[in-house]
């Protein structure tokens, strides 16, 4: 380890992150359309090229009339006014609309210009070519107005937020057919450790199933980036060389786990710097998760995960995600925090800081997940987020905290 001592020192987290985040490059951007969209940052900020509504249309099926003709009508004093005629949605209004006049229409269709108000069909009754209004309507009941909710010209979002469905849904209702967007980065996930096997083959002693590359599989997709699994490598420096070769010719960012320890079995830093990658720090105060690479590639980005299963997740999760969230230009680039209050005392008696794995009750109340042992997945499994505890903490029942949300 003495060639890596310039890089022994242990990090902060947010030290570690803010440097991690200062070295990545400037979002791609590509033009996508709107229904291949969804999860992609968007890098354009867009106002309404049309009103919203369009025009003024009926929120009910029912007849537009002058609010005026039926004031003080009731089902015992019913207003009669004359039928002259109706309009669909998708058609225009082609009769005026006299006094003591009204129009037949549904939900959607345009109002007359001369009408005011829409009464609706459950407070009317038929009689041959007259309409009965049981209810007065005020002026401008049951229209929708042009305009009332997006006014052309209005900033309906910015550059650097998350294109989700109801953005969809209003950026498709303005006529918005592309956007331009970030390009999604292709994440290589390479394992190593000669003790792990994939799914389906018997464990002979000594051996496990391998795990981390499914569920890095998943933080990678929900992070918006691109999973790309790359085979197993056993833990010699040769095949992990190899490996880490064919992962950053492929992939834009590379994520390993395991080999990056102290033992002489872990080669991920040897064999990154052999290829001419240059690491940038190595180990942060924290725990699950102490050793942890960050390095680049030739504008290409390596972070080396602990082989735990638990440490591979909270690391992702701490320093990985808001990388490849900063790599597709994404304002938010932190998990989202969610105020709670302690269901149970937690303590932290370690010497460095810990993020507990935690669950939350249906009061929204937050406990501990279980176990915290950095190789228990069980609780993982359990858990909805992470506390942050310093070390010493001693938190008490009933202590307000935030919790870092998965989802
Ligand atoms: P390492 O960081 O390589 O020292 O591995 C730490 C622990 O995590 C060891 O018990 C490994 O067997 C286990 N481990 C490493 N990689 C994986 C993996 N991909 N899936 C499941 N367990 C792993
Ligand atoms: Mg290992």
């Amino acid at each position: 380890m003495a060639s890596h001592g310039k890089h022994c020192h242990v990090l902060d987290l947010e030290i570690a992150v803010n440097r991690i985040l200062a070295t990545l490059p400037a979002p791609q951007s590509e033009r996508i359309g709107l229904n291949e969209a969804a999860g992609s940052v968007l890098l354009e900020s867009i106002d309404a090229p049309v009103d919203l509504p369009p025009f003024d249309n009926s929120s009910m099926d029912g007849y537009a009339l002058r609010a005026a003709d039926v004031a003080g009508a009731s089902t015992a004093n019913p207003v009669r006014l004359r039928w002259r005629g109706r309009i669909a949605a998708g058609e225009i209004p082609s009769e005026k609309l006299g006094t003591g006049e009204c129009i037949r229409l549904f939900t959607g269709a345009p109002l007359p210009s001369d009408a005011d108000a829409v009464v609706m069909q459950e407070d009317t009754r038929v009689d041959g070519d007259t309409v009965l209004v049981l209810d007065a309507v005020r002026p401008g009941e049951n229209v929708r107005l042009q305009g009332e909710d997006i006014r052309r010209g209005a900033r309906l979002t910015e550059a650097g937020n998350e294109i989700t469905a109801g953005l969809i849904g209003l950026l498709g209702a303005t006529g918005i057919e592309t956007v331009q967007a970030a390009r999604r980065p292709v994440v290589g996930l390479v394992a190593t450790g000669s003790e792990l096997v994939t799914a389906g083959q018997m464990l002979t002693p000594g051996q496990i199933y391998e795990s981390n590359r499914a569920m890095l599989a998943t933080l990678v997709k929900q992070a918006g980036g691109t999973a790309k699994t790359l085979p197993l490598v056993r833990d010699t420096l040769a095949e992990t060389q190899a490996a880490l070769a064919t992962a950053f010719q492929e992939c834009d960012i590379v994520i390993t786990s395991g080999g990056v320890s102290v033992g002489e079995m872990d080669f991920v830093k040897a064999a990154f710097e052999s290829l001419g990658g240059e690491l940038q720090f190595w180990q942060v105060a924290m725990r699950p998760g102490k050793p942890f690479v960050f390095g680049r590639w030739k504008g290409k980005y390596l972070f080396g995960l602990p082989g735990n299963p638990v440490s591979a997740f909270v690391t992702f999760w701490l320093l990985a995600r808001p990388a490849l969230r900063k790599w597709q230009g994404a304002k938010q680039t932190s998990a989202p925090s969610q105020p709670s209050i302690l269901g149970e005392a937690v303590s932290n008696p370690g010497a460095r800081r810990h993020f507990m794995r935690m669950r939350f009750d249906a009061e929204g109340k937050a406990f501990s997940a279980g176990k915290q042992a950095s190789h228990v997945l069980s609780s993982l499994a359990l858990a909805e987020g992470l506390l942050d505890l310093p070390a010493g903490a001693q938190l008490a029942a009933g202590t307000p905290v935030r919790v870092l949300r998965f989802r």
